[in-house]
């Protein structure tokens, strides 16, 4: 009986405002693709910034619907926290990069993005055990990317979680890194082993002369700690040269390849590998 539209909504929820019913329209969308099977994951490789090699790929949300066309993963992911659906949401996404990771045949690790919403859960560490099981996938060949926003809420709790998915063999990476919500707290307070310099920091590289020192701090920074840093939102040929010369680990971005679907990579694993 849940097959409300957006009139319909308005109809039995007069005082809701414009933006409350759209959300309420999307949330009831969302739900029905997930069980439907109408989510997807694409995939945006990562390259060694000196060897050129590829060194991973990360997961990322896709979903188109019937009638609203492409929902950018900024909109669906914090309606999905409000409602609790990135539990499944999140279990989904898990298990479904964990089997596309066994099909390439492990060849280089699969990163997926985690919410602080289902950190928290106290099955979460079972969530992430049984998707490695089920496709016999070593822990390393999983990465897990979190934002500091989690460290708000209950930093002993994120802490110790991390800890717990780790014993998995799994890694752990910082998402965010420069921006608002990912800072030097969390590269204090948890187990980590990798940052990302967030793309709006890398967008004004080899335009603006104070950017490049702000990413020579930060690679400092990380550096220091002994992490290896992964740069987001590589555009440009200008941005990949500046930081090979700076001595950035790995690249990800435009410039080296856009997330695709799974297809459209296999190929750059250098076998072939299917679903
Ligand atoms: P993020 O984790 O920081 O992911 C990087 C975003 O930058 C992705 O946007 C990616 O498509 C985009 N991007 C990568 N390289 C470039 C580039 O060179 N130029 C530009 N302009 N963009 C680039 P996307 O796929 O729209 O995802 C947005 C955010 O949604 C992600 O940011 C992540 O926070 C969240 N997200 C996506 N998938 C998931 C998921 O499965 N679970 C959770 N919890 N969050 C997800
Ligand atoms: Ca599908
Ligand atoms: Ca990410
Ligand atoms: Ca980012």
């Amino acid at each position: 009986a849940k097959r409300e539209g957006k009139n319909d909504l308005r109809f039995f929820a007069p005082e809701l405002n414009a933006a409350a019913v759209e959300r309420l329209d999307l949330e009831i969308r969302l739900k029905a693709a997930l069980e439907s099977g109408a989510l997807e994951l694409h995939y945006q490789p990562q390259f060694g910034a000196q060897s050129g090699e590829l060194v991973g790929m990360e997961a990322l949300l896709r979903w188109s619907d019937p009638e609203l066309g492409p929902v950018s993963p900024d909109r669906i992911i914090p309606i999905a926290e409000d409602t609790g659906l990135i539990v499944p949401l999140g279990a989904w996404v898990l298990e479904t990069a964990c089997r596309q990771a066994a099909a390439w045949g492990f060849r280089v690790p699969v990163a997926v993005n985690v919410s602080p919403t289902q950190l928290i859960r106290p099955d979460f560490v079972e969530t992430v055990r049984q998707s490695l099981a089920r496709h016999a996938m070593p822990g390393a060949a999983l990465k897990l990317e979190i934002t500091e926003r989690l460290a708000v809420r209950d930093p002993v709790l994120a802490a110790q979680r991390l800890e717990e998915v780790r014993q998995l063999g799994v890694r752990w990476s910082l998402d965010d890194f420069g921006a608002g919500h990912s800072g030097v707290a969390s590269l204090l307070h948890w187990p980590l082993d990798e940052v990302k310099i967030d793309r709006s920091v890398i967008v004004g590289l080899g335009q603006d002369d104070k950017v490049q020192r702000v990413v020579v701090a930060l690679l400092a920074l990380a550096r220091g700690l002994e992490l290896p840093v992964v740069a987001e939102g590589v555009e440009t040929q200008l941005q990949l040269d500046i930081l090979r010369s700076l001595g950035c680990e790995t690249v990800q971005g435009y410039l080296t390849g856009r997330p695709s679907p799974p297809e459209a990579l296999t190929a750059l694993l250098g076998h072939s590998a299917d679903t």
